[in-house]
């Protein structure tokens, strides 16, 4: 199949399982590249904000001089996904993070929000937005989202009712990590919303 060269994205490539990400997007047949510097931005439609470690991640963004002008560009509608770190690293300032956030998204989230006993687990969740097959999401350390505000549309939910996806216009937040399953829906999905953005 020929490369989708309608749009391209970049994936923040500072810290954390970006590579993994690059994968995806590569088996979307996307152009996909890795950004570690602010004039990296330039002609792309759309970056994947991974996970990692948000305290690290924060850090390297301000020291690359990376979180100004990516502040801008989501304000300006730029479409951006953050991912388990990356949803932290959209949300508006939280105190433990140490370096600022992007402070882009309406959600206030919880860091470590399983606690130490549940590092890690997998469930299937209903997503509606990306059809009725459950989705595999895989939690590492993850957050959860504790309050969302207006203007944001909470995706899915745990049984309990933990919101844990969510999205704003052109951003989308994932308490879990896409990008280690099989299951490329959601980066699919972004992908949607990247391509109504450029077509604005
Ligand atoms: N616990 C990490 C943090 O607070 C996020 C973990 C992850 O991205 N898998 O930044």
């Amino acid at each position: 199949m020929p490369k989708d060269n309608a749009v391209k994205i970049g994936v923040l490539a500072l810290q954390g399982a970006f590579e993994e990400h690059l994968a995806c997007l590569n088996r979307l047949k996307v152009e996909a590249s890795e950004v570690r510097l602010p004039e990296e931005f330039d002609g792309l439609n759309g970056l994947v904000i991974p996970g990692g470690e948000s305290t690290t991640m924060a850090r390297l963004m301000r020291d690359y001089g990376l979180t100004a002008p990516l502040r801008k560009l989501i304000r300006n509608g730029f479409p951006v996904m953050g991912t388990c770190a990356g949803m932290i690293v959209l949300s508006h300032k939280i105190a433990d993070v140490g370096a600022p956030t992007l402070d882009a998204m309406n959600i206030k989230v919880h860091r470590n929000g399983f606690g130490r006993q549940i590092d890690s687990f997998e469930t299937d969740l209903s997503i509606p937005v990306i059809g009725k097959k459950p989705y595999p999401a895989v939690f590492i350390r993850a957050p959860f989202i504790e309050h969302v505000g207006d203007g944001v549309e909470v995706l899915a939910r745990l049984s309990d009712g933990t919101a844990v996806a969510a999205r704003q216009g052109n951003m989308l937040a994932l308490s879990f990590h896409p990008e280690l399953t099989d299951d490329l829906r959601l980066h699919a999905y972004f992908l949607d919303m990247v391509r109504n953005s450029v077509k604005r």
